[in-house]
């Protein structure tokens, strides 16, 4: 097997003129991974300004409620609210190690944009983000974080003006200024070697949470629960486990509203449930298309989860049957943001409520054992305002129907 795939999927499927980048970054990667300088600075980044390591939190009141043993490894407590930083930590570090001077990436919901600009700030790299002229004004929360950073925010007026048209900029950006410009992506998703580097320094996640529980359980945990949108936090804290196959992996998507895919767009965001084969981002994948091959956009009430693919890793994971894809809609995982808000004190991420609503579901089915950890990928503060509009909608509906 070629070590670009994983099984059949990933590879790079690129421009030529790229081709030179992904092999440069490749080689810079295998010099660097192991080095003790590289790997000293980079454990200084992730424990004084990124604040690892993170807690595994045994989560007492949602654990009587649903009657198994429940832990939350606690990424929203990572500088910025989300896992998000540990990949844009290490690939800045690795960038600044290859001599590169500039920072490029593209962003949806503008979470990895402001993460990237964080080490781009943090560690002196010019840098500039593409992003969709629609995602601009839906979250200009986020794109004021990134200017406030000093990263200049590129608005992508192509096409449907979303992430897939921010990828194609960046993509034309990174081939016309490879020479000083690093492409940092933000999931393990792209050409090799990117879903490889993603997800090896996601893979603290997984590290930590090996000793955690050895020593608050004396044995590892009987399932493992994360969101998956591209699938970086997943496959971090997967992919210390994999070879421990006693350990029941499940990355849950986004069910959306209904399960159902139109042709003009998927209403869900569930491609390693119901994508097909195909390219994306240059790399053979699981996405989710129409019958012609076009993407479709896919739609989630998260739009950290809203991605029309998922990186080959996982789809290879998924095809030999070591993970068990699964998915919840939108009401089920705004159900579980409210509800571990009320029993815990903590308000997660929308994407992150998606696998506490699966572990909400699952619990009484003896399906997920008795020990079970859950990847709480990031934290709610960005999704008040979504909820709130959401709630407001709901009571509206619901006078409305009183009147009747
Ligand atoms: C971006 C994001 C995700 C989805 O990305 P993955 O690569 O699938 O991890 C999940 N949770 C949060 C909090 C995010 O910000």
């Amino acid at each position: 097997m070629k070590k670009s795939m994983y099984g059949k999927f990933g590879g790079q499927f690129v421009p030529e003129v790229l081709m030179p980048a992904l092999t440069e970054l490749e080689e810079a990667y295998e010099k660097y991974k192991d080095d003790p300088k590289f790997l000293a600075e980079l454990d200084y980044y992730m424990k004084d300004f990124a604040g690892r390591e993170t807690p595994l939190y045994f989560a007492k009141n949602l654990s009587k409620k649903y009657g198994i043993k429940i832990y939350l490894k606690r990424e929203d407590l990572v500088h910025g609210g989300a896992h998000k930083l540990n990949n844009t930590l290490g690939q800045a570090l690795l960038a600044k190690y290859m001599g590169k001077k500039r920072l490029i990436a593209e962003t949806g919901a503008g979470q990895h944009g402001t993460a990237t600009a964080m080490a781009a700030a943090n560690m002196g790299f010019e840098c500039e983000v593409y992003m969709g002229a629609k995602d601009i004004v839906r979250q200009h929360m986020n794109v004021y974080r990134m200017e406030l950073m000093g990263t200049k925010v590129n608005s992508v007026e192509s096409g449907s003006r979303t992430l897939k048209d921010a990828i194609n900029e960046a993509f034309r950006d990174w081939v016309t200024n490879v020479e000083n410009t690093h492409y940092l992506i933000g999931s393990v998703v792209g050409s090799h070697p990117y879903p490889m580097i993603v997800r090896d320094f996601q893979s603290v996640i997984g590290k930590e949470v090996k000793e955690q529980i050895m020593e608050k359980e004396g044995r590892y945990p009987d399932s493992i629960v994360a969101c998956a949108g591209g699938g970086s936090n997943a496959m971090g804290i997967f992919h210390p486990f994999v070879e421990d196959t006693e350990v029941k992996l499940f990355p849950v998507e986004a069910g959306g509203k209904e399960m159902k895919i139109t042709e003009k767009e998927a209403l869900h965001s569930s491609s390693l449930c119901v994508g097909e084969e195909g390219i994306l981002q240059g790399a053979h994948t699981l996405i989710l298309q129409d019958k012609y091959g076009q993407i479709l956009e896919s739609s989630s009430v998260s739009a950290g989860l809203d991605y029309s693919g998922v990186g080959p890793e996982l789809a290879h994971l998924a095809d030999i049957g070591r993970i068990t894809p699964c998915n919840v809609s939108d009401d089920e995982a705004l159900e579980a943001f409210y509800e571990l808000s009320r029993l815990e004190g903590i308000i997660p991420a929308l994407e992150s409520s998606h696998a506490v609503a699966y572990v909400m579901k699952m619990a009484k089915t003896g399906e997920l054992g008795d020990l079970v950890v859950i990847n709480l990928s990031g934290r709610g503060d960005k999704d008040l305002e979504s909820v709130f509009r959401i709630m407001e909608e709901g009571k509206e509906k619901e006078e409305k129907e009183a009147c009747k």
